[in-house]
């Protein structure tokens, strides 16, 4: 092959990052074979190993071809070129995979959607495969979800039970074809199969199960459909009853209803979309996107009442575009779980518990080894945040600033994560839950035996949160032969920010969010500290205050609206005429503020989260939540983002300082008592955070020197708040660090635990 000998160089390529099961060895046989080139290419343990040899202009093509052409799931995240002895090779090969061991530390490809080639052949009659449900290629399809086991091998997926047809095998085998080495592979005569059943689980005896789904949908059923990381539930979005009657079954109250959509010209008609919105949502992540809601659409209100926003996705799997091949405008496409419990995987579980949902089931026969929520990402000019970081994301690594320890961190409580860490890689977990129930125990331990496996990270160190009462301290408390190390929660929460701004040095923490167990035993969540991996100071909070009836008042927002009312005015709160008075009964909150003066079941709290909430209940916005952050974010989407004024505030110094927030409770009942309205009052309380925090920053860089501020937890989901703030400290010269890879809700806690843990110091530890 190659034509003049004496002009002949070789070079050994080496990378590393996601190349393994994502059709890069057929990638690279074809490049080389395009630029006359012979060698050879083969996996190793961390990547692929190649050795070329050709002309030198050849050889300069094929390297700076491969980062630019690179299969579309495929990553690199090293790439070494060195010189070699040029061999002699008469052609170029792919060698095959060299023994298991070896592959232990290569990174598995997340879960990625199904491609355009794949979706014209679905689509296109003639093909073998012509709406064949389960179609993909080295391109697409199932990963994450169905390995049980490294090497990503066929025999170690959920695909094991089926054997390959002559077909199949054919195109598995071929370097050439863009299913070599698919280990999804599968059609109609050899792979998995879909059906429909009732909510008892009965066949119904179909032809086309999938068009008799659609037909179901279109008459208001509610069907249970097998996805790729779970079960979902759908409905006709259109449909009000049928959203009505989900929302019932499911006992879910308000909280928004996931949609997918055929197209972006579908989701166009019901909702506002800019270039970086259709971009995320094209991505073969496919993730739920928040996107603005048009004010008229022909979506159903209770989809996600009172809410300007909505959550929605493309289709992913070659089942959901065939679903989608009817006209829906959109499918309600909501988690298959029973309220606060993890989404079914196995059909047998399906049918058990949303037997009392759904009125039929479409099933199928390849296994989900390991459960995956959608994931869902917000739009924040040119950045994507993550709110649940989960399918299509997750198991790819973060990459981190420099070498950690090998730490298992077993997260918080709500929204958790684990993560593992390793090197320079931080394996984030997919979604796990809110950890209050056995069930969601029961996946969070599954997962970590799970992400052990498939990474082969076995750690000695765990990191756990400091809140005596999580099942996940208890579950770190009860490991043998570990060393332990328990993180602040806060800490937690700056590290996790800094770790994926790869930043090491101190930095200013605002660390704002519902609930964090503090080195005190209060709970925090108003906190400004500084912080670095090592260690932490609090250098300011906001001042304590009674939390009557402790979680109670987390569901019930106008408890903290009396806590706060005594705080600022004492016991003549009463003469104020204020609306929370006309909705809440006078006796209970007589009682309300009994416990308040009389510390009874009040711990105390520096919660930014809890002030939200006491704002909101006192303007009148809202008592009673019916999910996490509910007040909050509708204090921020009834905001007036044109409003200047701000409330004052005050603070008094001392170690740590004591953020005051009388004045800020004051100035809103002034407001409400002379009829200034919710969106003036709302834009007003988000510029005063914005204020106060900016100017004690700068009190705190007077002192302590540091520059960088890092802005972390779940109320920075608050755009008006993540905007605001990095606006004004940036107009004040700090450097700002905030989230784009990592949630900053707690789902991103486990992260800033690893690494605190790796820095070896936590806040708090022991050995047995
Ligand atoms: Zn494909
Ligand atoms: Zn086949
Ligand atoms: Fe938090």
């Amino acid at each position: 092959m190659r034509d003049k000998k004496t002009d002949c160089v070789a070079k050994r390529l080496k990378i590393n990052g996601i190349v393994q099961g994502v059709g890069f060895r057929p990638f690279i046989f074809q490049l080389a074979v395009g630029n006359r080139l012979c060698g050879k290419i083969e996996n190793t343990a961390d990547g692929v190993s190649i050795f070329v040899e050709g002309t030198p202009e050849n050889i300069e093509s094929f390297c700076r071809t491969i980062p630019v052409k690179k299969p579309p799931i495929a990553q690199i995240t090293h790439m070494l070129i060195s010189d070699a002895p040029v061999k002699g090779y008469s052609n170029f090969s792919i060698q095959s995979s060299k023994g298991h061991q070896e592959l232990k530390s290569t990174l598995i490809s997340p879960d990625v959607s199904i491609c355009n080639d794949c979706l014209s052949e679905l689509f296109d009659p003639k093909n073998r495969r012509f709406h064949y449900p389960f179609i993909n290629c080295t391109n697409c399809g199932p990963r994450y979800t169905i390995i049980d086991h490294i090497p990503y091998d066929r025999p170690y997926t959920s695909m094991k039970h089926f054997q390959m047809c002559p077909e199949c095998r054919e195109e598995y085998d071929d370097p050439l074809d863009r299913r070599f080495h698919a280990q999804p592979n599968a059609c109609f005569r050899c792979g998995p199969m879909v059906s429909l059943h009732t909510d008892k689980g009965e066949k119904v005896e179909t032809g086309n199960p999938i068009q008799k789904t659609i037909e179901l949908l279109k008459a208001g059923k509610i069907i249970a459909i097998k996805g790729l990381g779970g079960f979902h539930l759908a409905v006709d979005a259109e449909n009000n009853n049928a959203v009505a009657n989900l929302r019932r079954k499911k006992t879910r109250e308000e909280k928004p209803l996931a949609l997918m959509a055929r197209d972006i010209e579908k989701i166009k008609e019901f909702a506002e979309l800019n270039a970086e919105e259709e971009k995320v949502l094209l991505s073969p992540a496919r993730p739920i996107t928040i996107v603005k809601k048009r004010r008229r659409s022909s979506i159903a209100k209770l989809v996600a009442p009172g809410n300007q926003y909505l959550g929605v996705m493309l289709p992913y799997t070659p089942l959901h575009y065939l679903l989608l091949s009817y006209p829906f405008s959109a499918l309600v496409m909501t988690s298959g779980n029973k309220s606060e419990e993890p989404i079914s995987i196995s059909n047998q579980d399906a049918f058990q518990k949303l037997g009392a949902i759904a009125d039929f089931f479409l099933i199928h026969n390849r296994d989900i080894y390991l459960r995956s929520d959608d994931s869902i990402v917000r739009v924040a000019g040119e950045t994507t945040l993550q709110v649940r970081r989960s399918r299509g994301y997750v198991p790819v690594p973060i990459f981190l600033g420099s070498k950690t320890e090998e730490v298992l961190a077993c997260g918080a409580e709500l929204k958790n994560t684990i993560c593992l860490t390793r090197g320079n890689q931080a394996f984030l977990s997919q979604h796990i839950g809110d950890m209050e129930n056995p069930s969601t125990e029961a996946f969070f331990l599954k997962t970590i035996k799970h992400m052990q496996q498939v990474l082969d990270i076995h750690p000695d160190v765990i990191a756990y949160d400091l809140h005596p009462d999580y099942l996940s301290t208890a579950y770190a408390a009860a490991q043998k032969n570990k060393q332990k190390i328990g993180v602040q929660h806060h800490h937690a929460h700056i590290v996790s920010c800094m770790a994926e701004n790869k930043i090491q040095e101190p930095v200013i923490g605002l660390a704002f969010d519902g609930t964090g167990y503090g080195t005190d035993g209060k709970i925090w969540g108003g906190e400004v500290l500084l912080a670095d991996p090592g260690k932490f100071d609090r250098l300011a909070h906001l001042s304590y205050i009674p939390m009557p009836g402790s979680t109670a008042a987390i569901k019930e927002p106008w408890r903290m609206g009396v806590s706060y009312l005594l705080d600022s005015f004492g016991e003549t709160f009463r003469e104020f005429n204020l609306p929370m008075f006309q909705t809440i009964d006078d006796s209970k909150i007589n009682t309300i503020a009994r416990m308040v003066t009389g510390r009874i079941n009040a711990p105390m709290t520096s919660s930014l989260g809890r002030l939200f909430d006491g704002i909101a209940s006192i303007m009148g916005l809202r008592y009673r939540v019916s999910f996490e952050g509910q007040a909050a974010m509708e204090m921020e989407m009834t905001a007036d983002g044109s409003i200047e004024g701000s409330y004052e505030y005050s603070w008094q110094e001392g170690t740590p300082f004591q953020i005051d927030v009388k004045p800020i409770v004051q100035g809103v009942v002034r407001d409400v008592i002379n009829h200034i309205s919710q969106p003036v009052i709302c834009g007003k309380f988000h510029n005063t955070l914005i204020h106060l925090f900016t100017e004690l920053s700068e009190v705190i860089r007077k002192t302590t020197g540091l520059n960088r501020i890092a802005l972390s937890g779940g109320v920075f989901q608050n755009q008006i708040l993540l905007k605001g703030f990095s606006r004004s400290l940036a107009g004040k010269g700090f450097k700002v660090l905030s989230h784009s890879m990592v949630p900053c809700n707690d789902g991103g806690i486990s992260l800033g635990q690893a690494i605190i843990a790796s820095a070896g110091m936590g806040d708090q530890q022991h050995a047995d």
